[in-house]
C-alpha cells in the first residue's frame, strides 16, 4: 500500500536548507534546483541546465515531491477542489477560488484534519490525523497552479489550524515568498486562526508579516466556548490583548471572520459583543453565512444557514457601530469546497495530472 517516504523530499525546503541538503554541490546548483521546483517541473530530468549525470544522481538520492492529485472536482461557479493524496495515504484538500473580477485565490490546508473541533466545521468533526510538512503545504499550491497559472492570493483557511503548525508553515512561506523562486508578495498571503494566543504572539515577534484573520464567529465568551472549544484555553480578553500587540508591531489590519449560524450568533448581543471586541483594533469584519454540511448539530439542534433578512439585519447593526463589513461570496458549495465544508474526501480514484511524487 502506501509507504513512508524513504528519500528526502526537496519541494518544501527554503533555499538555504536546500543548499545544505544538496552539499557538496555548490550553492548555485541548489539555486537552479530551487528555481525548477518553483516552476513546477515534474522530474529532475526536466532540469535542463543540470548535466545528465547530475540529474540522475539527484533522482537516485532525492524525491522532488511527496503528494499527487487524487481527484479534482469543479463547481459551475469556477471553484476547483483538489483531493490530494500524501505519501502515507492520508488525504487533504486544497481549493482554487475565483472572485467576481476573476481573481484567483488558493486556499491551502496546513493539517490533515483539525484538532480545534469547531462545531460548525466538517474538518473539525474529523479530528486531527497529523500536521503537514512544509513540502506537503507547498505542493498544494503547485498542484493548483498546474491547473491555473495565475494565482494572485493565498489563504491558509483550508483544513487545520495554521498556528499549530507554525514551524513548517514558516518554511513554506519562506519558499513561497523567495524572489529567487516563486516570489509571491507577503501582502497577498493571509492565514486564518481559530485564536491560538501563543501562535499570534510568535507571529508578532518573529513574523513573517503575512495577513492575519481571526475566526471569531462570536465575541460572546460563553457562546464561543461552546461553538469553538479552543476559547477555553485561549480566552477572548487575552486574545484581544495579543491581537493588539500584533497590530502594534506588524501594522496590518486584522480580519475578524464570523461564520453566521441561524438563530445562534446573529443576535443583538452578538453584534454588540463583536463591536466591543473590535474596538481599539483596526479590523474588517468578514461575515460567512454558514455553508451547509449535512447532519451537523449544536446542542441538539440542527445547524442552519441564516436567512437573507437575518444576515442583512446583522450587517446593518455592525455597520451602525462603525465597523467595516464584508460578506463572503457563496463559492464552491456544489463540490463541498466552501468554508467549513472540507474533510469529506471520497475514496481515491484515478490520479489526475500535476507535479508527481517520485
Ligand atoms: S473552522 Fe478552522 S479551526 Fe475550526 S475546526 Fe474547522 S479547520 Fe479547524
Amino acid at each position: 500500500m502506501y509507504h513512508t517516504q524513504v528519500k528526502p523530499v526537496l519541494s518544501g525546503l527554503p533555499l538555504e536548507a536546500l543548499a545544505e541538503t544538496l552539499k557538496p554541490l555548490p550553492k548555485f546548483r541548489a539555486e537552479q534546483v530551487f528555481r525548477w521546483i518553483a516552476r513546477g517541473v515534474s522530474s529532475f530530468q526536466e532540469m535542463t541546465n543540470l548535466a545528465i549525470p547530475l540529474r540522475e544522481d539527484l533522482e537516485r538520492r532525492f524525491s522532488l515531491y511527496s503528494s499527487v492529485i487524487a481527484e479534482r472536482a469543479e463547481d459551475p461557479d469556477g471553484t476547483v477542489k483538489l483531493y490530494i493524496r500524501l505519501h502515507d495515504g492520508e488525504r487533504i484538500e486544497a481549493v482554487l477560488l475565483t472572485d467576481g473580477e476573476r481573481r484567483k485565490t488558493a486556499c491551502l490546508s496546513t493539517q490533515a484534519g483539525c484538532p480545534l473541533g469547531c462545531v460548525f466545521c466538517k474538518t473539525g468533526t474529523r479530528g486531527l490525523t497529523r500536521s503537514l510538512d512544509s513540502g506537503e503545504i507547498l505542493e498544494q499550491f503547485l498542484h493548483l497552479r498546474s491547473i491555473e497559472p495565475e494565482i494572485a492570493n493565498i489563504v491558509f483557511m483550508g483544513m487545520g489550524e495554521p498556528l499549530l503548525n507554525l514551524p513548517e508553515l514558516r518554511k513554506t512561506l519562506a519558499v513561497l515568498t523567495d524572489s529567487r523562486g516563486l516570489g509571491l508578495s507577503k501582502r497577498r498571503i493571509t492565514l486564518s486562526t481559530g485564536g491560538i494566543i501563543a501562535g499570534i504572539r510568535s507571529l508578532a515577534a518573529a513574523g513573517p508579516e503575512v495577513g492575519l484573520a481571526l475566526s471569531l464567529t462570536t465575541a460572546d465568551s460563553a457562546l464561543r466556548s461552546r461553538l469553538m472549544p479552543v476559547t477555553l484555553s485561549n480566552p477572548l480578553p487575552y486574545l484581544k490583548e495579543v491581537l493588539y500587540d500584533y497590530q502594534q508591531r506588524q501594522g496590518r489590519r486584522i480580519t475578524l471572520e464570523a461564520v453566521l449560524l441561524e438563530g445562534i450568533n446573529t443576535r443583538q448581543e452578538d453584534s454588540d459583543a463583536l463591536a466591543a471586541f473590535a474596538s481599539g483594533l483596526e479590523v474588517v469584519v468578514n461575515l460567512i453565512p454558514w455553508n451547509p454540511v449535512e447532519g451537523m448539530v449544536f446542542e441538539g439542534r440542527a445547524l442552519r444557514e441564516p436567512s437573507e433578512r437575518e444576515i442583512t439585519a446583522y450587517i446593518r447593526r455592525l455597520e451602525r457601530r462603525g465597523l467595516k463589513v464584508t460578506r463572503r461570496r457563496r463559492k464552491g458549495r456544489g463540490i463541498a469546497g466552501a468554508c467549513g465544508q472540507l474533510g469529506g474526501a471520497p475514496e481515491v480514484r484515478q490520479p489526475c495530472s500535476g507535479p508527481e511524487a517520485d
